[in-house]
């Protein structure tokens, strides 16, 4: 070859023939099932569904370098691990949302195929890999192990990465074209950004996926008297106190009507207690506020707790 390493255009017109031809039986399998009729039915009808907010198919943390190459492969991405190229072969793939496998085989040209339908039409298709571990049928949730990344197949060039498509099924035949240039393949996002664009490179794209969510936000408030904590804004068994102090809480919930120093209210606010545990309740009505929805130091309305 007289490209350079990373140049590995993988799959050209010749791929799409045989991606129709070499893979039947997994679309047999797949396309005239229960699940991808009623989700090509659900597409008809829920007109426009907005995609999944997918996020990078590896684990929280990792980095990752994103090329789409040339119109024929554009918007179709490989992905390297980076800054640790060699660590690309063998990095586990996750699922990038949730869905179910409607597509897990052995590709002549591809190597090693995974594809899942996250319902409302999308897909994402995944090439090359090194290994699959899902199978046709299973669900997946966002951050679910379904194979590690290789460079099987004739088209990878011999070059590991992952091959990555984002689809949308608009013939509604309950799954995508790929592999080839095709309406069904779409601009990829990941985390809310789109990586377009044919000879575009994209360096140490941070994966998110899966990451321990972020602690939740504080709200101050303080308690005028000292406040017993219940487990739930409807209990009835005091579990603690919260001090009559400067106090954060987390969120509001309506609940049972207590009444202090002549304040009547039916909010309640979660929060660490002081003595006893966290995420338990205090009554609102120790704010000395009244009964409307809780506000914090600041004024600003404490949100109903989800
Ligand atoms: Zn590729």
């Amino acid at each position: 070859m007289k490209t350079t390493p990373h140049v590995n255009r993988l799959l050209i017109a010749g791929v799409a023939t045989a991606a129709v031809a070499g893979s039947g039986i997994a679309i047999a399998a797949t396309a005239h099932g229960s699940n991808g009729r009623s989700a090509s039915t659900v597409g008809a009808n829920a007109s426009v569904q907005a995609a999944p907010r997918y996020q990078l198919p590896f684990s929280c943390g990792q980095s990752w370098r994103l090329d789409t190459w040339a119109s024929d492969h554009n918007p179709a991405l490989d992905m390297t691990r980076e800054p640790n190229k060699p660590a690309t072969e063998g990095s586990t793939v996750l699922a990038p949302a949730a869905g179910k496998v409607n597509m897990s085989f052995w590709h002549q040209n591809a190597g090693n195929v995974i594809q899942i339908n996250h319902g409302g039409g999308y897909f994402t298709t995944y090439l090359h890999l090194k290994s699959r571990t899902v199978k046709v049928g299973q669900k997946v949730s966002l951050g679910t192990r379904i194979g590690y990344v290789g460079h099987t197949g004739p088209t990878s060039n011999g070059v590991p990465h992952l091959h990555f498509e984002q689809g949308y099924d608009y013939n509604h035949d309950g799954k995508v074209e790929w592999g080839y240039v095709t309406r069904e393949r779409i601009k990829a996002s990941f985390d809310g950004k789109t990586y377009t664009g044919a000879g575009k490179t994209w360096h140490k794209i941070k994966s998110k996926n899966k990451c321990a969510p972020k602690p939740p936000k504080k709200y101050y408030v303080k308690t005028k008297a000292k406040a017993g904590g219940y487990n739930s804004p409807t209990g009835k068994t005091r579990v603690g106190w919260l001090n009559a102090q400067k106090n954060y809480v987390f969120c509001s919930a309506k609940g049972r009507s207590v009444t202090w120093s002549k304040n009547k209210s039916s909010w309640w606010l979660k929060t660490d207690l002081d003595t006893g545990q966290v995420n338990k309740y205090v009554s609102a009505a120790y704010l000395g506020k009244g009964g409307a929805q809780p506000k914090d130091l600041n004024g600003k309305t404490i949100p109903v707790c989800k």
